[in-house]
């Protein structure tokens, strides 16, 4: 009898620690035409690392019980400081050889947010909009004033020529001299081999809190200050734990245009669209004014979706058991050893 209640016991214990502990983090690296013949098996290997590395360090942080937001901010510290993607160390440059780098964040539970614009000299942007949210009473600062700010919160702040990297040059160079409009309003101009590289994650606790945090070195060639849906609330990046969290890729001026992020959940709570559908839906309507790009989301009982009408999109998931899946194709995701 004893021995019987002891399994029961345990059973329902499992069952409890089951059922609450939903602990999910999902992270994008950007989307775009991502050519298979210019990525290596060993590149692929350094993408898949790096993703990895990411969701194993949000996870440690949901593992411990840490905030949704310390986890969001976790993962896209490790994309920022990884030259491999368009975010942090490794921006693209703009049209002036500057790297000008834009960040957001949201907190689910009480749909706080943070946002820093065009700032050069902030070792970690997603830091800085994190501390915008907690520590300001602001949802966005811009260019040298957010920088100010970050100095104030006793952020490091790096020399510009820290964020620099040959292939970004590179890739400039290429986009001036073929002067290549990447950011036309009417019609899709990205050039063939562009690889975006924006980075994002969302996360979701063990007590159904939601958050999500995006950041980007923005466009290649970008001018005039240009600045892209990643550090707009609605657009880049959303989340409330009553519908979804979101962080999305792509043609910026297209997902501000539908207020993409704010879109899915929009679907999500007055349509009662799945996470899935309501990214696909939302997808549908930025192509339909010739955008493209992609999106993570996910809701508060751990549903989640990696959607993208691009060739590919960096990305991965990893929930309790802590196994992080990758993928970067159109293939599905594989776990990483
Ligand atoms: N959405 C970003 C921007 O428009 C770029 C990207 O995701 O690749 O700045």
């Amino acid at each position: 009898m004893r021995a019987l209640f002891c399994v029961v016991a345990l059973f329902l214990m499992q069952a409890t620690a089951f059922a609450d502990t939903p602990i999910r983090l999902v992270i994008h690296g950007g989307a775009g035409t991502i050519d298979r013949s210019k990525i290596t098996p060993e590149l692929e290997q350094q993408y898949n690392a790096a993703l990895a590395q990411a969701l194993r360090a949000g996870h440690a942080v949901l593992l411990r019980g840490g905030p949704p937001v310390d986890a969001v901010v976790a993962a896209i510290t490790v994309m920022e400081d990884s030259p491999l993607f368009n975010a942090g160390k490794g921006a693209v440059f703009t049209h002036e050889g500057r790297n000008e780098l834009d960040s957001s964040i949201m907190d689910g539970s009480n749909r706080a947010a943070g946002a820093v614009a065009a700032v050069t000299t902030i070792r970690n942007p997603i830091l800085a909009a994190r501390a915008v949210m907690q520590r300001s009473p602001h949802v966005m600062l811009m260019g040298a004033g957010a920088e100010a700010f970050a100095k104030e919160a006793g952020l490091e702040l790096v020399d510009p020529s820290y964020f620099r990297t040959e292939m970004r040059w590179k890739q400039l160079q290429n986009a001036i001299k073929e002067q290549k409009i990447l950011l036309d309003h009417d019609g899709p101009a990205q050039p063939k081999d562009e690889k975006r590289g924006t980075v994002g994650a969302v996360a979701l606790d063990a007590k159904g809190n939601l958050a999500a945090g995006t950041s980007t070195g923005g466009m290649t060639n970008k001018r005039w200050g240009r600045v892209g849906d990643s550090p707009i609330i609605g657009a880049g990046t959303w989340a409330d734990n009553r519908s979804v969290a979101v962080s999305a890729t792509g043609t910026g001026e297209m997902f501000i245009r539908s207020a993409a992020a704010h879109q899915v959940a929009a679907r999500v709570m007055y349509a009662g669209e799945t996470p899935a559908a309501a990214a696909t839906h939302t997808l549908e309507e930025i192509a339909a004014i010739a955008g493209d790009g992609g999106m993570i989301v996910m809701d508060a009982k751990g549903n989640y979706a990696m959607k993208f009408n691009t060739e590919g999109m960096y990305r991965g998931t990893i929930g309790a058991d802590g196994k992080p899946w990758v993928g970067i194709y159109g293939e599905p995701e594989k776990p990483v050893p």
